[in-house]
């Protein structure tokens, strides 16, 4: 069994996550999240949220927008026609597959990009068969991953949900704009749920039917290319590996931010500042930097609105997998719902001093028309939807009835102030699917000791801080272990458990990655101590019930176990 089905195994046996609508044997793609998975779920949105949104809270605002969107702007975002992946049904006993995966899986090459038409004579000059009965595949054709829906009783308001939360953030950018500063740069970010009709969902949260995203559409201008911002980062370095890089067949290498931005190995700095952001956060989740890197898309990858896209790559425990994505997407999203909406989304960008410019402009002699309505038209029909630029070059050399253009029309200079333009922003945006987060946190996470499992998550994520246990079931020391949990609780997430052994207590909260366990025995009513355990060394040391909260404070500021644990014992 590979590796992280131990974790699968794991996170039914604790109520981390699981198949939903078991009870009616599941349905691929879709899970459920438990009562210690949701915890830790929202932890780690919190700590995204605080990345992300709060440490920029000068520049990055929070919305919600619904799951539910109308055709007309999956059509403008080009989804309803482009959003598809590959498929190929065999023949003989009809199964689907999807069929770049199935390329990728047989022949071991990677075919993203290819077209299907490609994919089909790849499959059959290959000659591969059907992997579960032998049989012969036909077409490769586009399967669209949105899930259709019908808005209101009429037929025909056709709606989808929505496969990623930006469509919601572009279509709300102006208000959001005018509501909020005013100015760029100009980041909107969304944690929600979305839909996508994967055609073979794997099983964990890798490759889901609905899932949570967490994503900034940041709006720039793109010729402003001063980001001070980005000393935050500037030192800070990670593994990427760039398209030539990876053209050439290399690994990954360790790039500092500042060596990014100064050799223009991105597109614009705020590709690496968000680069960054992302590689802090997936530090904070447990997810160890030799263990992901940034991976830049080959043109034939990309979609092509986008001049440049980073995926973030996670590998542990035999598994790699996209954490998330990093893409320069320019004006595209934009102009195009301005199209379909017939909205002017672009914004005034007010120079800092006003500009002079000369602009030519088209004087019509009108009185040499007089009495003449058939030149006129005809002078007309010549100049109309050219520019004063164009039709300046055939004043003189055009004729109508024998006379030059230029009897009939001048084009004059004139100075004029600019005090600005208008421009449609760019957009960076950065994209974390939160179930892939959770997953890849607890396969790091994931440990086995003495044939025990030990869930060594980063305490920030952990589900409970604290849990409390009497050792024996009698009423004193439960009343007792009962006080403790009273004491803690209104500044600790603290877990009470008097059910079972305490062996069995113990590897309870150790699966489920609590970090400490508090303990009440005997000795406890003789000098008013208590153990406390550490989950990761299983060392303990007895510590006096009114330094507990003191000793608690110091373990969740950082400091070590080990260390504290020497200074209860003096
Ligand atoms: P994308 O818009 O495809 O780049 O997806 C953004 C992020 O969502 C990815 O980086 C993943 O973390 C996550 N994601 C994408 N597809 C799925 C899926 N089917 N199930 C779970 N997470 C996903």
């Amino acid at each position: 069994m590979p590796e992280s089905d131990k974790v699968i195994e794991l996170a039914k046996r604790r109520g981390i996550f699981w198949p939903s609508y078991e009870i009616y044997g599941g349905v691929a793609g879709l899970y459920d999240v438990g009562p210690v998975g949701t915890k830790i779920k929202n932890k780690i949105v919190a700590l995204w949220r605080k990345i992300f949104v709060e440490q920029n809270s000068e520049f990055v605002v929070e919305i919600e927008t619904p799951l539910i969107t109308p055709s007309k702007v999956l059509e403008a975002s080009g989804h309803v026609e482009n959003f598809t992946d590959p498929i190929v049904e065999c023949t003989k006993c009809h199964k689907i597959y999807r069929a770049d995966h199935l390329v990728e899986d047989m022949l071991k090459v990677n075919v993203e990009g290819l077209r299907p038409s490609e994919l089909t004579a790849l499959i059959s000059e290959k000659g591969l068969k059907c992997p579960a009965c032998g049989g012969d595949f036909g077409e490769v054709r586009s399967f669209n991953l949105l899930f259709a829906t019908n808005i209101g009783p009429y037929t025909g308001s056709t709606g989808y949900l929505r496969p990623e939360t930006a469509q919601g953030m572009f279509t709300a950018f102006k208000r959001v704009y005018e509501t909020s500063r005013q100015k760029l740069p100009l980041g909107i970010a969304q944690v929600g749920r979305v839909g996508r009709n994967e055609i073979s969902p794997r099983q964990g949260l890798v490759r889901m039917r609905e899932f949570t995203i967490m994503e900034v559409e940041f709006f720039i201008d793109p010729e402003d290319k001063e980001v001070p911002w980005l000393t935050r980062y500037l030192e800070d370095s990670f593994p990427v590996l760039f398209k030539e890089a990876k053209e050439r067949g290399e690994n990954p290498s360790v790039v500092k931010v500042k060596e990014m931005v100064e050799e223009r190995l991105v597109v614009n700095p705020w590709m690496a500042f968000w680069m960054a952001s992302a590689s802090r956060f997936v530090q904070s989740i447990g997810i160890n930097r030799d263990n992901f890197y940034f991976e830049e898309k080959l043109p034939h990858e990309r979609a092509h609105y986008s001049s440049q896209t980073f995926d973030q790559i996670v590998q542990v425990m035999g598994e790699k997998v996209e954490i998330s994505g990093h893409a320069y997407r320019g004006d595209y999203d934009l102009s195009r719902h301005s199209r379909y909406s017939n909205e002017d989304l672009t914004v005034f960008k007010k120079y800092d001093k006003p500009r002079t410019i000369k602009r030519k402009t088209i004087v019509i002699k009108r009185d040499r028309f007089k009495d003449n309505p058939d030149v006129q038209k005809e002078v007309m029909s010549i100049i109309a939807n050219k520019s004063p630029e164009a039709i300046e070059k055939m004043l003189g050399t055009t004729e109508i009835g024998g006379k030059k253009l230029s009897e009939y029309i001048e084009v004059m200079e004139r100075e004029e102030k600019e005090h600005g333009i208008k421009i449609y922003p760019h957009v960076v945006e950065p994209s974390f699917g939160v179930e892939r987060c959770l997953y890849l946190s607890l396969l790091s996470a994931y440990r086995e000791k003495k044939d025990r499992v030990v869930l060594a998550l980063p305490k920030e994520l952990a589900p409970y801080q604290v849990a409390v246990f009497p050792l024996l079931d009698k009423e004193e020391m439960r009343n007792k272990a009962l006080e403790i949990y009273n004491l803690l609780k209104g500044s600790f997430e603290v877990l009470f458990d008097d059910s079972g052994s305490i062996g069995k207590r113990y590897a309870r909260v150790d699966e489920i990655g609590v970090p400490y366990a508090i303990t009440v025995d005997p000795q406890t009513f003789d000098d008013g101590t208590v153990t406390v355990r550490d989950r990761d060394t299983w060392n303990q040391v007895r510590v006096k019930i009114d330094d507990l909260m003191v000793m608690m404070n110091k373990l969740f500021s950082g400091q070590d176990f080990t260390m504290i644990s020497g200074e209860a014992k003096k």
